[in-house]
């Protein structure tokens, strides 16, 4: 293959391919490199067969599923642009959970929970002193459990690891639209004329001579720039091992771990029996419980969310336990009878899947600003892309999107002035 290029790009997620979307036609060369054999990293749509009909296939989000602050995120128009279908109906959480298992009047206690815990973190927020989320809990509050799901599934952690700036940094217009045939498929479609290698583990990046030199698991490239857009736990594990050292990188990343996401899908047999886009919370009383979203888009299945502690401690028990945990919650909300016609289809492991390591980023109490250490270039020809540098739309596909965009043309003014 080719082997010297202006810029190269580590990573073919939305971050990376956005990078080499704005770098197209720039009259660089440019080249992402990706160790996985597709491209999408974090964003993958796959078909599922359905359970009553294997012949039948539906297309789910493995990864992201919801194009977040929709009403200001880039990726809509480009997406709808590319002949996708958006569907624009208000987001599952954001419409009341089913009545018998969360009683309405609850419900409302809970918003109220909820809305007076968002006006403490902004207050504190505004003092500009970090400190951990959690400590802006009620002590005693009876939601404190309820509230931290919440954060299980948001920030991928409980709040007692997520700094309280961060959190509150994070922009959220609470417009929220879904690709009908999976965001994943829409970013591959995006980027389906970027120049990608896959199959192809970056191994180290040598920046200390006159041109940057990245080892390959298929041999060695040099450029003048290079764009790094891999998951934070890469960098603060050194798995790509850069010289010379870069240490306030290495800690930056350090400091904003992925918090840990994963999806289980369950087949439903009969899905007449269940309400379109109904909602409900395995456990209101518990952190540990899985929030469950039926027949999206009136497809015959489930889908399990859970995140934080107990999202990683089903994964360490193995490939299968997570989809046992949720039918066990689905099981005591609803009956064995009616669990009897659902039928396990997948489930997610992102931290074990050894190119992510995690679900998101989060940033650990008393180190918001590493955002900003991660995001900064080195000597004009060392780039950061990826969520965990978007300051403020972290988290998210758009904001890893956003990312790639910005290191490009931070790339493209250092080399073309
Ligand atoms: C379960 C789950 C649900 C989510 N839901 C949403 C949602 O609804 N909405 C939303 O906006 N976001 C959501 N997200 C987050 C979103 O998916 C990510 O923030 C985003 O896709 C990250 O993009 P990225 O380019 O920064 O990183 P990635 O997508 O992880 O891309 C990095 C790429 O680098 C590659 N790579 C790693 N190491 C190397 C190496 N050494 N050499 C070469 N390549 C390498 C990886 O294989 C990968 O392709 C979700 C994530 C998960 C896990």
């Amino acid at each position: 293959m080719r082997s010297d290029f202006d810029v190269v790009i580590v990573g073919a997620g939305a971050a990376g391919l956005a990078a080499a979307d704005r770098l197209a036609g720039s009259g660089l060369e440019a080249v992402v490199v990706e160790a996985r054999g597709r491209i999408g990293g974090r964003a993958e749509t796959v078909q599922l067969a359905s359970a009553g009909d294997p012949a039948a296939t539906f297309p789910v989000d493995r990864g992201c599923g919801w194009l977040h602050s929709a009403d200001i995120n880039p990726l809509v128009p480009l997406i709808e642009a590319a002949g996708f279908v958006l569907d624009r109906t208000p987001a599952a959480w954001q419409r009341p959970a089913e009545e018998r298992h969360f009683p309405v009047a609850e419900q409302r206690r809970f918003a109220e929970a909820v809305d007076a815990f968002e006006a403490r973190v902004d207050a504190a927020a505004a003092t500009g002193v970090d400190r951990p989320a959690a400590e802006l809990l009620e002590p005693g509050n009876r939601w404190n459990p309820l509230l931290d799901a919440i954060s299980s599934y948001h920030n991928g952690a409980e709040f007692e690891r997520v700094s309280l700036l961060d959190y509150a940094a994070y922009q959220d217009t609470e417009v929220n639209y879904r690709v009908r045939d999976g965001y994943g498929a829409a970013l591959a479609r995006l980027a389906a004329s970027a120049n990608v290698i896959l199959h192809c583990p970056v191994t180290a990046i040598d920046h200390g001579g006159r041109t940057v030199v990245i080892e390959t698991a298929r041999g060695r490239l040099s450029a003048r720039a290079v764009i790094v857009a891999v998951p934070t736990p890469h960098i603060a594990e050194a798995r790509i091992r850069i010289t010379p050292a870069l240490p306030a990188k290495v800690e930056a990343a350090g400091h904003l771990p992925l918090g840990l996401a994963n999806k289980a899908f369950i087949g439903l047999l009969a899905p007449e029996a269940f309400a379109v886009g109904a909602r409900f919370l395995g456990d209101i009383h518990r952190t540990e419980t899985a929030s469950y979203h039926v027949r999206p888009f009136g497809r015959p299945y489930i889908e399990a969310y859970v995140g934080g502690r107990n999202a990683r401690a089903l994964e360490a028990a193995g490939e299968g336990a997570l989809i046992a945990f949720a039918l066990d919650e689905l099981r005591s909300l609803l009956g064995a009878d009616v669990v009897r016609d659902f039928r396990p289809l997948a489930e997610t492991g992102w931290a074990r899947d050894p190119h992510a390591l995690g679900g998101y980023s989060h940033a650990l109490p008393m180190h918001a600003g590493a955002r900003g250490v991660l995001a900064e270039p080195i000597d004009g020809r060392l780039f950061w892309a990826g969520e965990a540098t978007h300051p403020v739309a972290f988290s998210t596909a758009h904001g890893a999107w956003l990312s790639g965009r910005r290191a490009a043309e931070e790339a493209l003014a250092a080399l073309l002035s």
